[in-house]
């Protein structure tokens, strides 16, 4: 079949060559949810996110500031087994997390809290990073087409026109920030649309390949998780709910958090495949 030229967003340039076979580009916001991962800090789309959002009605009284729920707490971790260490907290964070750490069991851990707005600019670094690291490894699979592989590189060479200098670190940083990039912030805004659209395509890439199984994609195999991150959306610095303290990012069993998340009282829990974005609006 004829390919469909990805058509970039608007305002930038095109990839310039035909990305997918069928023409069936899912250009969705469709979060990406489902997978675990070995991600430090997490990502956060729900606050970009369009749709899909499940937002809990916030019940009089709800919030974790009194807890109302039905659930048993668990007891299984403690603050070192909880939460990792390159999680930022507030007093509003802090409180949040003491309050819900007792229901979750050993395999749902936070891996991302609170983020000021330089530690929101470091994650689009951080996920453009990522992303080329990733575009790099698919190139390099032997079960792929020639025509997927080129696919890639078109979309790692529009990511390259706008690269962070310097242009690599930040997915290796043991803590949010440690890499400093020297571009201003209209220019990490421009990297961003970029990467948002880059995510979606390189997306589209993975399934027609079939390194992931887009129908397993709320609940991937352990093998196919990293992919997922990689194409997991990531908010616009400035915008990210994580600069409010109230929301954290959980990783380790997604339909566990969303559920205990929700009897919780969270006022969102948002599956990003990598983890679940959760937010306790109410908390005060
Ligand atoms: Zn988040």
């Amino acid at each position: 079949m004829s390919g469909e030229r990805i058509p970039g967003i608007v305002g930038l340039e095109s990839y310039g060559i035909c990305l997918i076979d069928d023409g069936t580009l899912n250009r969705g916001r469709t979060p990406t949810p489902g997978v675990v991962t070995q991600d430090s800090y997490g990502m956060c789309s729900a606050d970009d996110a369009l749709m899909c959002l499940e937002v809990a009605p916030a019940a009089a009284g709800s919030g974790i500031g009194i807890i109302k729920t039905n659930l048993k707490p668990v007891n299984a971790h403690t603050r070192a087994t909880f939460v990792r260490p390159a999680v930022k907290e507030i007093a509003l964070t802090t409180r949040i997390i003491d309050q819900i750490m007792p229901y979750y069991p050993l395999r749902c851990v936070c891996i991302a809290g609170y983020l000021d707005s330089s530690d929101q600019f470091w994650k689009v670094n951080y996920h453009w990073d990522l992303l080329v690291y990733k575009i790099d490894q698919f190139v390099a699979l032997k079960t792929i087409s020639e025509h997927h592989r080129n696919c890639a590189m078109a979309i790692k060479q529009a990511l390259l026109k706008n690269a962070p200098d310097p242009q690599t670190g930040y997915r290796t940083d043991k803590t949010v920030g440690a890499t400093k990039d020297k571009s201003d912030a209209e220019q990490i805004i421009k990297r961003h649309a970029t990467l948002k659209q880059a995510k979606v395509d390189f997306e589209s890439v993975l399934t027609k390949s079939k390194v992931v199984n887009a129908a397993t994609k709320r609940n991937p195999p352990a093998s196919e998780k990293p992919w997922w991150l990689a194409v997991a959306p990531v908010a616009l610095p400035g915008n990210s709910k994580h600069g409010s303290g109230y929301a954290l990012d959980i990783s380790g069993d997604n339909a566990e958090t969303t559920r205990i998340s929700k009897a919780l009282g969270a006022t969102l829990a948002f599956n990003e495949a990598s983890h679940v974005h959760v937010e306790w609006k109410n908390a005060v």
